[in-house]
């Protein structure tokens, strides 16, 4: 994800953490060099800071918008990002990037303080009037988040996506919008970590096995409700879990758990 500053998308210097990443792991030039701020405070972030601090000549800050204590990042991570001389600036949020010659040169800050807590539970970080500062850097990483980029579900009416491109599905079947289609994840979390992604993998595997067994049984129905259109898509077909249609036995009148004829 963008910081949506003035200048990221037109200095030198700036690049996205994942890409980053895959650069690196691959063995290519990433350009990153120097005095090197990474912004963020999950996981990736400290990946990203790691990777450039063992790039030789970096000297590497992570930019962060609240206090240690509140990053997602795993403490041993942190603990082994500061043992590799990696300086965290806490409280700082970036808001403009600057430049000579189209070459990335500093990045002016704001200090944060914290606030109420947000929809997470964390103090909200705000920023404080006039406490502007300038950080020199010769590369930028944004690492505060990712998307899904192209999500290739047009051909899928019904699947409902966020505003924030994920899918959304029921909190306990892991069903989408299409009752076929089960999501979990990253794609319905947004960032998270495997521990989630694989408990959700998991439960959806469970629930998916009921479904067709359920189908199988004849005690799960289909029934088509209202489809409205939507920029993303017709989402607003539904599966109906009640009235089972079950056939039943002519000769001894009992249900026989098969669907009708
Ligand atoms: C740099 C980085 C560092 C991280 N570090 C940690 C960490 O230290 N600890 C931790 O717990 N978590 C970490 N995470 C988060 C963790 O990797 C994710 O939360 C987890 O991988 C999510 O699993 P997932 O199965 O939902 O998605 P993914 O692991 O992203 O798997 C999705 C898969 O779907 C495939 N795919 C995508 N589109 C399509 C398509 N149209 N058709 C078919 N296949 C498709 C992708 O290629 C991918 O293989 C990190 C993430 C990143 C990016």
């Amino acid at each position: 994800m963008k910081l949506g500053l003035e200048g990221e998308d037109t200095l030198s210097g700036v690049m996205d953490a994942v890409t980053f990443l895959r650069q690196i792991n691959l063995g290519e030039d990433t350009g990153c060099h120097g005095r090197v701020l990474v912004v963020g405070g999950g996981n990736v972030a400290i990946d990203a800071a790691r990777c450039a601090r063992r790039i030789p000549g970096c000297e590497v800050t992570l930019v962060y918008r609240r206090t240690r204590e509140e990053m997602p990042a795993y403490a041993d991570e942190i603990k082994g990002a500061l043992q590799e001389g990696i300086t965290i600036l806490e409280l700082a949020s970036p808001v403009r990037l600057e430049g000579d010659q189209g070459k990335l040169t500093r990045a002016v800050c704001l200090k944060n303080e914290l606030g109420p807590p947000d929809e997470s539970g964390r103090q909200r970080p705000v920023p404080v009037p006039g406490s502007e500062f300038i950080l020199s850097c010769d590369t930028l990483i944004p690492a505060i988040g990712q998307y899904p980029d192209d999500l290739g579900m047009d051909g899928l009416p019904g699947i409902g996506i966020t505003g924030r491109n994920r899918v959304k599905v029921d909190g306990i079947t892991f069903q989408t919008g299409d009752p076929v289609v089960f999501a979990g994840g990253d794609l319905v979390l947004g960032p998270a970590t495997v521990a989630q992604a694989i408990g959700q993998g998991r439960a959806a595997a469970q629930q998916i096995h009921e479904f067709i067994q359920r189908r199988k049984a004849g005690t799960w129905t289909w029934k088509t409700v209202r489809l409205r259109r939507t920029p993303k898509g017709m989402i607003g077909t539904r599966l109906m879990r009640q009235r089972p249609f079950q056939k039943t036995d002519p000769n001894t009148g009992q249900k026989t758990g098969l669907p009708p004829d």
